[in-house]
């Protein structure tokens, strides 16, 4: 059988290693030309995401978000030519309507559909260690699990498509109130005449220290904000979050002050940094360059 895969960005690339290494042929498709690294002979790469459907029972989609899910796999008119039972296995965040929608139109055509969100970043998506959100019909789930095996070391299974979107969105809505209240804090300190070496010194000592300020670290002291996870994403799935609370009139009112603040910060040229810049974007009042020095 040949895999389709749509999207090779930060997380794209690395994840189609990953599906590649249970040894089947990998159609690969993305927008712009690539080039990668040490790319499995297995896995063939094209620019037509109409190719990715020739052929390919299960197609995997990691792309930025819906209006990308919509030109790659709609417009381009990919969808056309996917054979009945195929199933998609869209991997990208997008909203929790966006996904119901996706999963509607897919089915309406004979074909599957699984949202199966992730949780992790770069180096956990080398090392197949990321956390699937995964939704869909127990088939078309069970089609797309040893794939998403080995892409993931832990898989959530959540029921009905919406589900898995709905917890990624959560998560992420935590991970931006921790990048934000951390810039909050270290511009504090910053006017307090604290270096960010002894103010992150403090805080790692406090029990309000969590994983991803740790992972983050050499980052935000180094300056050096080379993206793993980009400040637009973060936006984007803050934005996606707000909807989601204002839909089901969920009481999150700090969310929309978040959301507010990411669009500022992605507005610009920390957009395509990595989301520890937003500490350096905080000091800076948004106004001075993306360097923490
Ligand atoms: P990324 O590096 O920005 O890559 C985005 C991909 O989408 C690229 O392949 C890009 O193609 C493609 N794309 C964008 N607009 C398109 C369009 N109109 N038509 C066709 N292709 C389009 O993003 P990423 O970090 O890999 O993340 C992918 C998804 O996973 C996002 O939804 C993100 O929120 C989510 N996610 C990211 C992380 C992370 O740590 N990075 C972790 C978990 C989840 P080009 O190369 O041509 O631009």
């Amino acid at each position: 059988m040949t895999i389709g895969w749509m999207g090779l960005g930060l997380m794209g690339e690395r994840m189609v290693k990953r599906v590649a290494t249970l040894g089947e042929d990998v159609v690969a498709y993305n927008r712009s030309p690539k080039e990668i690294l040490d790319l499995p002979s297995n896995v063939r790469l094209t620019s037509d995401p109409r190719e990715v459907a020739q052929g390919c029972r299960l197609t995997f989609l990691m792309l930025a978000d819906a209006a990308a899910v919509e030109a790659a796999l709609f417009e381009s008119g990919a969808i056309d030519g996917m054979e009945p039972g195929t199933v998609v296995v869209n991997m990208s965040t997008v909203g929790v309507d966006e996904s119901i929608r996706f999963a509607e139109r897919v089915e309406r055509r004979g074909l599957g559909y699984v949202e199966s969100p992730v949780l992790g970043t770069t180096k956990p998506a080398e090392e197949g260690k990321l956390v699937a959100l995964v939704a869909g019909t127990e088939a078309n789930v069970e089609a797309a699990l040893p794939y998403l095996r080995t892409m993931a070391h832990v898989i959530h299974r959540l029921g009905n498509v919406g589900n898995g979107s709905a917890m990624k969105l959560m998560v992420n809505y935590l991970l931006a109130m921790s990048m934000l209240s951390l810039g909050e804090a270290l511009a504090f300190a910053d006017r307090a005449g604290f270096d960010v070496r002894t103010a992150l010194d403090v805080l790692a000592t406090s029990s309000v220290w969590p994983a991803v300020y740790g992972g983050k670290r050499g980052m935000i002291e180094s300056g050096d904000f080379t993206p793993q996870f980009p400040v637009k994403h973060l936006a984007k799935d803050m934005r996606l979050f707000t909807e989601a609370s204002e839909r089901w009139r969920a009481r999150t009112p700090i969310a929309g002050l978040a959301r507010d603040l990411l669009r500022r910060a992605s507005a610009g040229p920390f957009a395509d940094l990595d989301m520890a810049a937003l500490c350096a974007w905080f000091r800076d009042d948004g106004q001075g360059q993306a360097s923490d020095r």
